[in-house]
């Protein structure tokens, strides 16, 4: 035999061997997954003992050392990293009362995230319907100086899901500015959820929101409305204590496993261990978070060795601005180049229906390709819209290459940010199944033979930005003007 044609062989020979045993690697991660693992009894720790974990709250501190020790318990490397938070807030309690000389009554409320607190006999002023907030009803209400403004709401279900969930954040732009610029003394908004649950989620301006916004119990939010609707005059009194303070640092959790062979290339995968203090942040983000630490046990116990380098981040801060994932940008500057793919799972327990590509159509070939051994466990559909609302938004600004996984709403939607995301919403078979789609997707990742894309200029940022049409999503989580004065994203 030729003696090249011979090395030829003997190469195919060990190329393909290679080949075969990562892809058994990748078969027995994937049924491993699906098996019985602690990620069920993780979640239940973490939501149960643990509970609601307030990025700044002492119960945030401990779900960071508690991660910690599940990836060490697992024997992979883990540590934490610190990041800047613009303010210390929260609510220690509230008392409101809606009244007039004949009638009184006081319905449960919560202020928004970074409310200011009111003086200690409460604020008080009158209260008026401006119905839905639009446009319409702040051009009929001259008189809305020195006033609180009751705004009516969609009741949010299941089946209005995700897209009813941003109407919500994207109305609230133009009702919170205009309230504003026109010195109404606050915001009272019916709660969009029925039979008096409530939920806390950012005002349109974040951390720089100056006025008082609460959201009331919706049944007793109706009977105002019908009260004034009626043509009784009512004032509302807000008694608001809460702790505004300086800012602070909080920790994401980094857990890594070294690749083989291309150490320096990153593929990361992430969900936000934080939520806000109602309910016990199961849904939103629990869920997840279980579910990437529990691909990291695997990994390990089946002593998986990636070609890239896998980083399994568990960011805090999420809630109130998006903050950890902005502070694993700046601190990793310069190695954002070297992020081969940023995958964000955020949206609870549905079925993955597949992911956003966020402006960059030409990841789709790739993204099929690692799905393939678990095409079982689709369809799957890809969406190219520019996701803005969690923490894939400053790898997305930083140009980095950047999914979003696609959810079904299963119950998502009806429990977001509210005292009913628990535990008990979780469904576990379908976790599971994510689980093993995570896994395939980020050892797909690790060991692909080739990467035809890379991290985007700051002129192609720009772009995607007028292409999708972000600014006005960029507005809801007042992320817009950090864009526009370069102090958040690639300079441009
Ligand atoms: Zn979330």
């Amino acid at each position: 035999m030729n003696k090249l044609l011979l090395i030829g062989f003997v190469s195919i020979y060990f190329l393909s061997t290679n080949i075969l045993a990562s892809n058994k690697e990748l078969t027995t991660l994937i049924a491993t997954m699906k098996t019985p693992t602690p990620l069920i009894s993780d979640l239940k720790q973490l939501t149960d003992e643990i509970g609601s974990r307030m990025t700044g709250s002492a119960a945030n501190s401990k779900s960071v050392v508690w991660a910690l020790n599940k990836f060490k318990q697992a024997g992979v490397e883990a540590h934490k990293e610190s990041f800047d938070m613009p303010r210390a807030w929260s609510e220690l309690s509230n008392n409101v009362t809606v009244f007039n000389e004949n009638i009184s009554f006081s319905p449960n409320i919560v202020a928004m995230p970074f409310t200011s607190k009111t003086q200690k006999d409460g604020l008080s002023a009158p209260l008026i319907d401006l119905h839905k907030g639009d446009k319409t009803a702040f051009l009929q209400n001259k008189n809305i100086k020195g006033k609180w403004l009751l705004i009516e709401t969609v009741l949010l279900t299941d089946e209005s899901g995700v897209h009813g969930l941003f109407q919500e954040y994207l109305d609230a732009v133009d009702i919170e500015g205009t309230a504003y610029k026109r010195g109404a003394v606050g915001i009272v908004y019916m709660s969009s959820r029925p039979k008096n649950l409530l939920y806390r989620h950012l005002p349109s301006n974040g951390a720089d929101n100056k006025l008082p916004i609460i959201v009331m119990e919706r049944e007793s939010a109706l009977k105002a409305q019908r009260l004034l609707g009626q043509g009784h005059q009512l004032s509302l009194t807000a008694q608001l204590n809460i702790s505004n303070e300086s800012p602070y640092t909080a920790d994401n959790v980094i857990a890594e496993i070294k690749g083989s062979t291309y150490p320096d290339e990153i593929v990361l995968i992430s969900a936000h261990i934080d939520s806000f203090d109602l309910g016990t942040g199961a849904l939103d983000n629990g869920a997840n978070v279980s579910l990437i630490i529990d691909i990291a046990r695997q990994m390990k116990k089946l002593n998986i060795k990636p070609k890239r380098t896998i980083r399994f981040a568990l960011f805090n801060g999420e809630e109130q601005g998006i903050y950890g994932s902005l502070g694993y940008t700046l601190r990793h500057a310069e190695e954002l180049d070297k992020h081969v793919m940023t995958t964000t799972i955020d949206l609870g327990t549905g079925k993955i229906n597949g992911f956003y590509t966020n402006g960059r159509k030409e990841l789709t070939t790739a993204l099929n390709k690692v799905l393939e051994p678990v095409q079982d466990l689709g369809p799957f559909a890809h969406i190219n819209e520019a996701v803005v609302g969690t923490d894939n938004y400053d790898f997305m600004m930083q140009g980095v290459a950047n999914l979003v996984a696609d959810q079904g709403n299963a119950n998502y939607a009806s429990n977001y940010h509210a005292q009913s995301d628990t535990f008990d919403k979780v469904d576990q078979k379908q976790l599971k199944l994510n689980a093993a789609v995570i896994a395939a997707l980020t050892l797909g990742y690790a060991n692909l033979e080739e990467v035809t894309w890379q991290r985007q200029s700051s002129k192609q940022v720009v772009n995607m930005v007028k292409e999708f049409g972000i600014e006005a999503s960029m507005k809801t989580f007042g992320l817009y003007e950090s864009w526009r004065n370069n102090s958040r994203g690639i300079k441009h």
